[in-house]
Order: structure tokens, then sequence, then C-alpha cells
């Protein structure tokens, strides 16, 4: 079998799961309970926190089949929350602005919005890098979420949030995520070790943590290197092998 990046194997399933952006999930939890999601979210954040884990998660919940309605809780076994984890989904529509980032590609993604979900409850279009779009796109996009249809709901998500024009901003309801914290990081490194049956000295989590600068995901790239020079063991050692001149730097992050 083909190995599977930590990043994507590991990847959040629901709101208790997702690591550092607790303010965020209970936010979107409440909303979900209480009927009041918006029809418009601006995710901004570095890259690697979280932004789309919790876009799908979102997407979920307002999807999943296994309920009546809205749920914070998906139960991430139904055919929706599936392919919606896997980008598959056909109501749920993932956009890279990075590569379309012309009028014509959100002028086509209104056209469609017009139409409804196809076996669920709300289309749900997650556009990220949305400050890669041009004027004419943002434009586009701004009549959109002005009037939108009411089975449709927009997630933006961007790094670069000064990039997104205010008039698009404004009407989004915006989430900042924070950089996860060396201990969120170091933790959750721990949890995915045992369950790889991977045994790893302290001081390698809390290196790699580090290294990762607030970032899971490059957390996790780094554990797959690390796993890929075939330790089974991560020892002091093979930290230094794969990341080196690491010794005095070690030293001075112990003393942090
Ligand atoms: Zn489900």
């Amino acid at each position: 079998m083909a190995y599977e990046v930590l990043a994507r194997k590991y990847r959040s399933r629901d709101f208790d799961e997702i690591v550092g952006q607790g303010a965020i999930a209970t936010t979107l939890r409440n909303a979900i309970e209480l009927g009041r999601v918006h029809h418009g979210y601006l995710f901004t954040g570095t890259r690697g926190v979280g932004k789309t884990s919790m876009a799908r998660i979102l997407a979920k919940a307002l999807n999943c089949h296994n309920s009546d309605g809205p749920t914070p809780n998906p139960c991430s076994k139904c055919e929706s929350c599936l392919r919606i984890a896997d980008g598959s989904d056909l109501d749920v529509v993932e956009i890279d602005a990075a590569s379309n980032t012309g009028v014509d590609n959100i002028r086509e993604l209104r056209s469609n919005a017009a139409f409804r979900p196809a076996r669920s409850r709300f289309k749900v279009y997650i556009i990220d890098e949305v400050h890669m779009l041009s004027t004419g796109a943002f434009n586009a996009l701004l009549k959109t979420l002005e009037e939108p249809p009411e089975h449709v709901k927009f997630i933006l998500a961007t790094t670069e949030t000064h990039k997104v024009p205010a008039t698009i901003q404004s009407r989004c309801q915006r989430f900042d995520f924070r950089s996860i914290s060396p201990q969120d990081i170091s933790e959750q490194l721990k949890k995915i070790l045992e369950q790889e049956e991977i045994a790893a000295e302290e001081m390698v989590l809390r290196r790699v943590s580090r290294a990762a600068n607030g970032s899971m995901r490059d957390a996790l790239s780094l554990l797959d290197q690390l796993l890929a020079y075939g330790a089974s063991n991560l020892t002091a050692d093979v930290i230094e092998d794969v990341l080196p001149g690491s010794h005095d730097a070690c030293r001075t992050w112990w003393l942090l």
C-alpha cells in the first residue's frame, strides 16, 4: 500500500479533534446548534494551522446525512462526510484561487451556485488562498456574497488577509487562526507516534514541534521525513542526521 503522509492520514475529522483552535471550534459549534450559521466565513492564518480542516468539518456539520439537520457532531461515516473529507463531494466544492484567479472562474461558480445542491442541504464553496483572485473575480464574488442563494455557504481561506478587499471582508464572519503552540504540536505528535507504534525521545518531539514554527502540517512533514529515514526509534542521533547542526540549538531549546 502506498505511504499516506501523516498530515493526510491524521487530518482532524471533527471539531473536537482540531488542535489549537478551540475558540473557533466552539463558536462554530454554537452557531450550528443555534441555527445561526453565517453565509460567508473568512478563515485567516498562516499555513498549516487548520483552516482547510476546519472548513471541511464545518461543511460536514452542515451536510451530514446521518442527522435531520445541521449538527455540531457530524458522523464522519456517511457518504457526504466521507466525500467531503477526501475533497470529492459534489456539493462541497473546493477551489484553489491560486490557479483559478480569473473572473470567468467566479462567474462559473456563480451560475453553478444558483442550482440547488445535488443531494445535501447546502452547497458549500471553500475558496483557498482567496487573496489570489483578480479584481474582476473579487467583484463577481462580491455580488454573490451580497445576495447569496439560501442554500449556499462560502468559506474563504487566506494566508494574506490584507490582500482581501474590505468589501469582501465586511460580508464575512472572520476567524483568525492562531499559530499552534509547540506544546500542542508536541502532544499531537505523541498521539500519532503512539498509533504508529514508533518510539521517540522527548527531545525529538520538542525539536520537531519548535522547528514547525506554529504549523501542524510542517511538524507532520518533518515527522514524515524522520520516519522515511527508516528509524523505528526516533532518537537524538536520528534527528541530528536529518536536521544537522542542531546540537547547540538543541541545548538552547532545552533551556527555554
Ligand atoms: Zn455524516
